[in-house]
């Protein structure tokens, strides 16, 4: 038998959230496996929409492109439905790119597992994790694998991003806040035979929602949202004839279709697990959240906690955290669960058909036409508007620091590019004390420094930029930064100095 591999983190679960968490862990050179119960990445139509912050997380790796220059308050906006009713518009900064990408999430986690195996994790595919027990100083993982023999890894932090049901989440005993189904939703991917006669997008009938994205030369996506109750087997496959009926019934005439080549029911109970982490477990993703997939905000949800714990979770390994940063994951996360879970709830109850909800819809869709009422929801739905640790007097402090235009070293460059390799970074601007590069330098095996210059009045002298693209620290507003306060805050987000990194052995 092979000796029990040790790692710095499993993951468990290769999904988008999964692959991506590993990436990010990758990066930072942290010894990780993922194992993953399918042998290959299966394609089944599910999220296709990443959101504002998404994008600007994925920017901020490289992995998709930002914006061209120009004044950071420049918007690119993007018309958007809230509750299936037209008239909300996503606004971003135009520096950051588009305000939504499309992309399949197949393709995505194939994207992010390439990125992996380029950074060094193994990706054990055909493992079925059945087991896991954690002590003091470290996790064991038990997987089965497709033969019916079982392999075991032993690691520092086990994560589980093993989806909606979750194994970790059970096998580590964490409880969750649930609300039960009350409605029966059905998804298939059929060829329509009369497609100018199906009513496309959103259509909501006295008897419920057709969701049909028309496609007259292939196939067609299908969904039905029906209020008459949960499904009464929410695992029985869906048969043409079913989809065929409720689409039918729902919409008040027939909608002819064939050659369903996916189909799935799906509903809208909800779960937001009640701790993020349990000593050396933690997670992500649906593993911790699940709701009604309205908004397209439950695969930016995961990807979001993946880029909050990845860097967190890498500098607790190589111990250069500071006291309580992993903490700060559930602080954190959690509430971004909250919000989504409530909004998505929210919308579902705006979208129930009747007499009775025609005029709530209606004050809603004047409401939407409001700019202050659409940039709220539509920062809520796209996550802009989430912001971390707060700070009396430091504005800046928690918020997501846009993509500015930069010059470093006399060449152009921004925010977005700094943040490539996944490191913090002090930023110093030319009004900073001189001394505080020597002081941020005492953490330079954690902490990048870099002098820089911007073309746009800023607020601060020096900042202290996560990994995850948020603001950690900035100098209180109207003073400028000390050494004293840059040094407080480094020593909280990352501990006691540990000097450069090691040069490798020679040889
Ligand atoms: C119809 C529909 C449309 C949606 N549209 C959107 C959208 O537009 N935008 C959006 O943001 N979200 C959307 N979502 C939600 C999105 O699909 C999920 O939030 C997303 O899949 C979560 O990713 P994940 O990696 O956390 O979990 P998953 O994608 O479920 O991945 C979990 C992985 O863990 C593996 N696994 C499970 N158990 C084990 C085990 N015991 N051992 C090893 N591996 C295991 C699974 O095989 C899987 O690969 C939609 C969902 C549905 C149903």
């Amino acid at each position: 038998m092979s000796p029990t591999q040790h790692y710095g983190v499993a993951v468990v679960g290769g999904g988008p959230v999964g692959m991506l968490l590993a990436a990010e862990l990758g990066l930072r050179g942290v010894r990780t496996v993922v194992l993953e119960r399918h042998t290959r990445t299966v394609d089944q139509p599910k999220a296709g929409t990443l959101h504002a912050r998404t994008v600007q997380s994925l920017a901020r790796r490289g992995l998709l492109p930002t914006g061209r220059g120009g004044a950071p308050d420049r918007a690119a906006t993007t018309p958007f439905h809230f509750a299936g009713l037209p008239g909300l518009t996503i606004s971003a900064p135009a520096v950051e790119g588009r305000p939504i990408a499309g992309r399949s999430q197949a393709d995505l986690e194939r994207d992010f597992e390439r990125r992996a195996r380029e950074l060094g994790v193994e990706i054990r595919r055909g493992h079925e994790v059945v087991g896991l027990a954690q002590d003091p100083d470290r996790v064991e993982v038990t997987a089965r694998l497709g033969d019916g023999r079982h392999a075991t890894v032993t690691a520092d932090y086990a994560v589980g991003a093993d989806g909606a049901r979750s194994a970790v989440r059970a096998l580590a005993g964490i409880a969750s806040d649930e609300h039960p189904p009350r409605v029966a939703a059905l998804l298939g991917q059929v060829r329509l035979l009369d497609p100018a006669g199906t009513p496309p997008g959103w259509n909501l009938t006295p008897r419920g929602w057709t969701v049909v994205n028309v496609n007259p030369f292939g196939h067609s996506r299908v969904i039905t949202f029906d209020f008459d109750g949960p499904h009464p087997d929410r695992h029985a496959p869906v048969t043409l004839d079913e989809l065929r009926s409720t689409a039918s019934r729902i919409a008040g005439h027939d909608i002819p279709m064939d050659d369903a080549v996916f189909t799935s029911r799906f509903s809208d109970f909800a779960r937001l697990a009640r701790r993020y982490r349990d000593g050396r477990v933690l997670l992500a993703g649906d593993a911790a959240h699940v709701h009604f997939p309205v908004g397209g905000q439950g695969l930016n949800l995961g990807l979001q906690d993946a880029f909050n714990l990845a860097w967190k979770l890498a500098l607790v390994v190589r111990g250069e955290a500071g006291k309580g940063l992993l903490d700060t994951y559930h602080d954190e996360r959690r509430p971004a669960g909250r919000r989504v879970v409530d909004n998505t709830r929210a919308q579902l109850a705006l979208m129930r058909p009747g007499d009775d909800m025609a005029p709530l819809r209606a004050l809603f869709t004047e409401l939407l036409g409001l700019d202050q009422v659409s940039a709220h929801l539509g920062d809520m739905i796209s996550a802009q508007e989430t912001a971390y640790r707060a700070a009396p007097g430091s504005p800046w402090q928690g918020r997501f620091l846009p993509n500015l235009a930069l010059e470093a070293e006399g060449e152009e460059t921004c925010v977005a590019a700094l943040l490539h390799t996944g490191r913090p970074v002090v930023l110093l601007f030319p009004d900073a004390d001189p001394r505080l590069a020597g002081t941020a330098g005492a953490w330079s095996r954690t902490v990048d420094v870099v002098r820089v210059r911007c073309a746009h009045r800023l607020p601060w002298d020096a900042l202290l930029l996560r990994p995850d693209g948020y603001v950690a620290w900035t100098p209180l507003q109207g003073r400028r930064a000390t050494p004293q306060d840059l040094r407080g805050a480094l020593r909280q987000w990352f501990g006691e100095p540990r000097g450069p990194a090691p040069l490798p052995a020679a040889g």
